[in-house]
């Protein structure tokens, strides 16, 4: 469906052949072409803007390799800003506290974010040995708390038992105590989602971030969502300090723009991709494969 972006920028260079420099003029017509790019993948348009500007910057000026075309070049310094933009830095959780570690899983419901609570909770015992508790405080949706102690007996994960009628404050405080006590690494609390932000969905959010003090607080998005996941992750950030991104089902989202646009404009990391259903479809997220696919 999409032309490869290395195809379309042969073009544009075609009569630059054996000039010395990217001039500008030739660099900003390329970059029209990276601009549309980007459009279709679906990259916010402050976000396209703000890249094609610091590329553009970049490219200029810079001398014409030898060993490539000048289109080959320009997509490499394109891809090269991509990755930048995205985040180089590998972002780790931040579990070196006394234990346990508080991770709290915010987002809007549908998201994947009890799936990727399971699949967090799996990685952490699995690859790095911690004892791990997961507790759902979402009290709205009807078996809500019953589906994360379905995965949690699915990945071998202990889950705090359920006690009817308990507020999300409380039952954050009641996982905290037994976390402490029966000397669990990591805590994970997955809270309520609504399908749209609400006030009392953030107001319930803010009070569970205040009594549990979390190490990480991870919004889960839903890659597919494109541009609108952008105001999901601003409407979030404001009320509480994210310290990460989760952008589920990277396993179906062709072109990667939701990536780009969350990271350049919550300036948060990108810390995982969910790849697939199943509970060890999870990814350290991978800068270089997502600017691939952007660029297409
Ligand atoms: P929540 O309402 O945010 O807690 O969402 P759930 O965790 O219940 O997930 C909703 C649906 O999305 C479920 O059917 C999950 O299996 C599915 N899902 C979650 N993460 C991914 C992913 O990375 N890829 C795919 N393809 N599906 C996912």
């Amino acid at each position: 469906m999409f032309d490869k972006l290395s195809d379309r920028l042969g073009g544009v260079f075609d009569r630059l052949r054996g000039r010395g420099a990217l001039n500008e003029a030739d660099v900003r017509e390329a970059m029209r072409e990276v601009r549309v790019a980007l459009l279709e993948a679906d990259v916010a348009l402050p976000v396209v803007r703000e890249f094609v500007d610091k590329a553009t910057e970049k490219a200029v000026g810079q001398s014409v390799l030898k060993s490539v075309t000048p289109g080959q070049q320009v997509v490499k310094i394109v891809n090269d800003a991509l990755v930048e933009m995205l985040g180089a830095e590998q972002s780790d959780l931040n579990l070196a506290v006394a234990p346990p570690a508080i991770i709290m899983m915010v987002g809007l419901q549908g998201s994947g974010k009890t799936t990727t609570t399971a699949k967090i909770a799996k990685m952490l015992k699995a690859k790095q040995g911690k004892k791990v508790l997961m507790a759902s405080l979402d009290v709205n949706r009807p078996a809500a708390q019953e589906q994360l102690a379905t995965l949690g007996t699915q990945t071998e994960v202990a889950t705090l038992p359920i006690v009817q009628g308990q507020q999300p404050v409380d039952i954050a405080k009641r996982a905290m105590q037994a976390a402490k006590l029966q000397g669990f690494d990591v805590l994970l609390l997955d809270t309520a989602g609504r399908l749209h932000v609400d006030q009392q969905l953030m107001d319930e959010m803010q009070a569970v971030a205040k009594v549990s003090a979390p190490q990480e607080i991870l919004l889960v998005v839903d890659s597919l969502t494109g541009q609108d996941a952008v105001n999901v992750a601003k409407n979030f950030g404001e009320r509480v300090d994210l310290t990460g991104i989760v952008l589920t089902r990277m396993d179906g989202d062709a072109r990667g723009g939701a990536a780009l646009s969350m990271r350049a404009i919550t300036g948060k990391p990108i810390k995982f991709a969910g790849v697939g259903e199943k509970l060890d479809a999870l990814e350290a997220f991978n800068p270089e494969r997502v600017a691939g696919r952007i660029l297409g």
